[in-house]
């Protein structure tokens, strides 16, 4: 009877120890398949991010007109999300728009920015974000230079910049 008591209860915790170990395994996968979306709790953004890229990146902040880094800034090179690192926007299409913020015509790919209607502050606007990691960058607007027409207003302290390589 002992031996038979023993017996079952090797077999049960067997059962269980593969039971976790199947778990662990699905979780591990679903990390691997989802790689393409980035996601962090608000204190685990507050640690990597200064409090003026906190505040516009993930709490849908502006900062001031003229007072960002890369507003009167034309050197060649990236622009990538301060939050992700995604690359979002090429010096190629940045213009000086005169309206105190950074300014592009173009985006570096419609899989990296993602627009939604923002009709936040008494207005209807194209808000746009980071495909990746969610990340507020500001604004888009059909008032900008040729080829597109459009006027891609964002925030310096969603962006970082990677110069181009000099030969
Ligand atoms: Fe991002």
């Amino acid at each position: 009877m002992k031996t038979l008591l023993l017996y079952c209860l090797v077999l049960f915790i067997i059962n269980i120890d593969s039971q976790l170990y199947a778990q662990k395994n699905e979780s591990e996968n679903q990390g691997k398949i989802n790689t393409d979306k980035m996601e962090k709790t608000k204190e685990e953004w507050k640690k990597i991010l200064s409090p003026m890229q906190y505040f516009v990146t993930r709490e849908n902040g502006t900062e001031s007109p003229y007072t960002g880094k890369f507003d009167n800034f034309f050197e060649k090179g990236t622009y990538i999300c301060a939050c992700c690192g995604q690359e979002l926007f090429e010096s190629s299409t940045k213009f000086n728009s005169g309206c105190g913020w950074p300014a592009f015509f173009d985006i570096r790919s419609s899989k990296n920015v993602v627009s939604k209607k923002d009709v936040t502050h008494g207005m209807v606007r194209i808000e746009v974000r980071c495909s990746k990691c969610d990340a507020h960058l500001g604004h888009v607007f059909e008032d900008g230079p040729k080829p597109t027409g459009l006027r891609y207003c964002i925030n310096s302290a969603a962006l970082e910049f990677i110069p181009f390589k000099k030969d």
